[in-house]
């Protein structure tokens, strides 16, 4: 799972299937159904941006939906149960929606909206994994969050496709409905607004931009390690930061010396090492200041 891990840790996978192209729901579905019958789990990936994976792997079928990328239209998005089928640009309710595989990178679909002078996602531009996976994570950046743009979603359930309208509410901080549903998001649809190209360009750059200037991709990582909780008073890469734990190591796992909040793979790390490194310092900021950080990196497979 190294090869599949923005972190660049994890041991194999005891399957690893990725179907390629428009045959991935039907395979998917099949594959879903077997399973489920056979009693053998099922781990959906997006981009692994989120995750740190055991040492000693997954057990089970990880069913990687990286071949299955790109906008779709209409007609593939009226697949399942014959609910609304909404058209792009349909007058109602929204009247500019775009339709993503769940594969999608997040930076491509930021380019095919901006490709469009659709407004909505710019928020997104840099950071890494998929939409179906951004859309389970509930990902934010920038004061903004999948909730805010996401009309409508297709899951596959063991048992087939449905179309499911998501409401505001059923969204929270870091968190989505789809995480307390055993489904595989099949494809997502963005309600965006017109916009203006240059302005839309502008503010896509400046969030790459910004990425950059904070070391996102200087090492390997999954992103902020800890959720940002409003009741600390302040970020919580500070917090570490002012325990002076910034640059602190375990084996490979490293708090980035530039960033309290990234813990990074500086170089043979193991998961091992990174949950160690995680445990150290939710005891440290436990400690010293009372509070208990909440993770963010999903921790998956055996870890003891
Ligand atoms: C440098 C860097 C910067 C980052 N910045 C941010 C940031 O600003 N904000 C933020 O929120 N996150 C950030 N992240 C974390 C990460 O990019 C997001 O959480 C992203 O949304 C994860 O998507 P993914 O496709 O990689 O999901 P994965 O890591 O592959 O999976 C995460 C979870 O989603 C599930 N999942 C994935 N795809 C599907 C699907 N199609 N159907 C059902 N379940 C699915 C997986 O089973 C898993 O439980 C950052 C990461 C990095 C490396």
């Amino acid at each position: 799972m190294s090869d599949h891990t923005t972190f660049k840790t994890g041991g194999p996978a005891d399957l690893w299937i990725r179907p390629e192209g428009e045959c991935f729901p039907e395979y998917a579905a099949m594959l879903l159904e077997s399973a489920h019958n056979e009693r053998i789990p099922v781990f959906v990936l997006g981009g692994g941006a989120n995750l740190a994976v055991s040492d000693e792997g997954i057990r089970g079928i990880v069913l990687d939906t990286g071949g299955y990328a790109g906008e779709m239209g209409s007609g593939e998005w009226g697949m399942g149960n014959g609910e609304e089928v909404p058209t792009p640009y349909s007058p109602l309710p929204t009247p500019h929606s775009l339709f993503f595989r769940a594969g999608t990178s997040v930076d491509d679909a930021v380019e095919i909206a901006a490709a469009r002078s659709l407004s909505g996602m710019e928020f997104l531009a840099g950071m890494p994994g998929s939409i179906g996976g951004a859309l389970w994570m509930n990902a934010r950046c920038y004061d903004r969050e999948m909730a805010d743009v996401v009309r409508q979603v297709k899951v596959l359930e063991w048992n087939g496709i449905r179309t499911i309208t998501p409401k505001k509410e059923d969204f929270s901080y870091k968190k989505s409905p789809f995480q307390g549903m055993d489904c595989l998001i099949l494809a997502v649809s963005a309600a965006l607004e017109e916009g203006e190209s240059a302005v839309i360009r502008e503010t896509i750059s400046a969030r790459r931009k910004d990425r950059e200037t904070k070391g996102h991709y200087r090492c390997p990582s999954a992103g902020s390690a800890f959720k940002n909780n409003r009741a600390f008073g302040k970020p919580t890469g500070q917090i570490i930061d002012e325990l002076g734990l910034k640059g602190f190591r375990v084996g490979g796992a490293q708090v980035a010396p530039w960033h309290g909040n990234i813990i990074i793979n500086s170089g043979g790390a193991r998961s091992a090492d990174i949950l160690a490194l995680v445990k150290m310092v939710e005891d440290r900021v436990k400690e010293e200041t009372g509070m208990e950080l909440e993770r963010e990196i999903l921790f998956t497979g055996n870890f003891y």
